[in-house]
């Protein structure tokens, strides 16, 4: 077998090739954001640019209005006989923007890394053909991260069944292989009371605003009592009609966050008191929800992640000794869970934070090119890394098998 360094020559001249496409595929997602499970474009435009080489089978609405799925291969492999086993690598990109100020998370890179890397592993794959697996790629476009989670409906549909290791990278202020992403659930909060004259006969009132201020400063309250890590943020949806009207209908939304998936039942029984307390303070009904599946944290991949970093070392990306705590959320964690892959972070040309106008710009400048084209081919050399040695995807899985025990423990 060649040398994986040679392969690797050829996932980098091969994303180099492709430079413009993606330029223009990314600024395309960019230019026109859509919001969580309304990513039409985007999907379309995904969709147009793996439909242009008819070696990709595409499927549009790939088990949800705005997913799809592209695959290619299997590739040959030495022999390629049906006991050379068939590696599925998977590659997921992102597309979801934000209200009001558009693609402030990048995900529009996000799609673009996972496009690049899946063109540049299966142009090196069709060049190199002596492998010791039949390589297969699978990208898939995930849609709605930011809001409700397209990754938890594919996972259960099962679209991720067949696929032995999943990349996606993820933009930000730094160069990571490895940040924790925290587990996260959000409760809507529904307080039903009575209206009533608010001066004539406040009396026969119940007023639904004063459970949801008890609430809110219950969990202000709790707040001192969690650990360090743990987070519980926000916003009242409904706070009342008008103020000669004593409030009958109030509705709250949170976010309840805590470093494990484990951890969460506690976070959430803590919150649901408050929330109760504040019912039985004011006499109001309360109806407590979880419209969404929750996010499970990340799942760390020790061996992915080394690779990454030597892949992406090679290529000029510095990473940072001590990474910074991210503490965000993301659908991947419950992919972590069920395929092994990685989700670093990739630094686009901007020290502005995400969800902000600054990012958006950045996201969309030319600047951010170098940074996400670099990342690209990180990913894809870490897969053929994963492809050239059968005994490192099986350290991979191992990783993945530990890291799961571990964290349920
Ligand atoms: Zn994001
Ligand atoms: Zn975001």
């Amino acid at each position: 077998m060649e040398e994986a360094e040679h392969i690797k020559d050829s996932v980098q001249t091969c994303i180099d090739s492709h430079k413009d496409q993606l330029y223009s595929l990314s600024l395309d997602i960019w230019s026109c954001p859509e919001l969580s499970g309304e990513e039409t474009h985007a999907h379309d435009t995904l969709v147009r640019f793996f439909s242009t080489d008819a070696a990709w089978t595409v499927e549009g609405s790939y088990k949800l209005p705005t997913a799809f799925r592209a695959t290619w291969g299997p590739g040959k492999g030495v022999g390629d006989g049906d006991e050379v086993p068939v590696v599925n690598v998977g590659f997921l990109c992102e597309y979801d923007a934000l209200p009001g100020i558009g693609h402030a998370c990048g995900h529009n890179l996000i799609a673009e890394v996972g496009a690049a890397a899946a063109v540049g592993l299966k142009g090196a794959v069709e060049k190199h053909t002596d492998l010791p697996v039949r390589v297969k790629i699978t990208v898939l476009g995930t849609p709605a991260e930011e809001d409700i989670g397209g990754k938890i409906d594919l996972l259960n549909a099962g679209a991720f069944a067949d696929i032995d290791v999943v990349f996606m990278a993820h933009p930000a202020q730094q160069d990571a292989s490895f940040l924790p992403c925290v587990a996260l659930d959000g409760p809507i909060v529904k307080y039903h009371g009575k209206a009533s004259h608010a001066s004539a006969a406040p009396w026969e009132g119940v007023n639904a605003l004063d459970a949801a201020v008890l609430a809110y400063n219950n969990l202000s309250v709790l707040r001192q009592q969690l650990k360090p890590e743990w987070r519980v943020h926000g916003v009242i949806k409904h706070g009342g009609l008008r103020p000669y009207i004593i409030p009958a209908y109030t509705e709250l939304e949170f976010y309840l966050r805590t470093p494990l998936v484990k951890d969460l039942s506690d976070l959430k029984a803590k919150a649901e008191a408050c929330f109760r307390a504040a019912a039985t303070a004011t006499g109001c009904q309360v109806e407590i929800t979880y419209p969404n599946p929750a996010y499970y944290n990340i799942l760390p991949n020790d061996t992915l992640a080394k690779l990454y970093e030597n892949n992406g070392k090679a290529l000029g990306i510095q990473f940072p000794k001590q990474p910074s705590k991210f503490s965000g959320s993301t659908d991947f964690g419950n992919v972590s869970f069920v395929v092994p892959g990685i989700h670093p972070f990739f630094y686009i040309g901007t020290e502005a934070p995400n969800h902000t106008e600054e990012y958006t710009e950045a996201a969309g400048a030319e600047k951010a090119q170098l940074y996400t084209l670099r990342t690209a081919k990180a990913l894809a050399m870490t897969a053929v890394d994963v492809v050239c040695c059968p005994d490192l995807l099986r350290r991979v899985r191992e990783d993945f098998s530990q890291a799961k025990v571990k964290q349920e423990k």
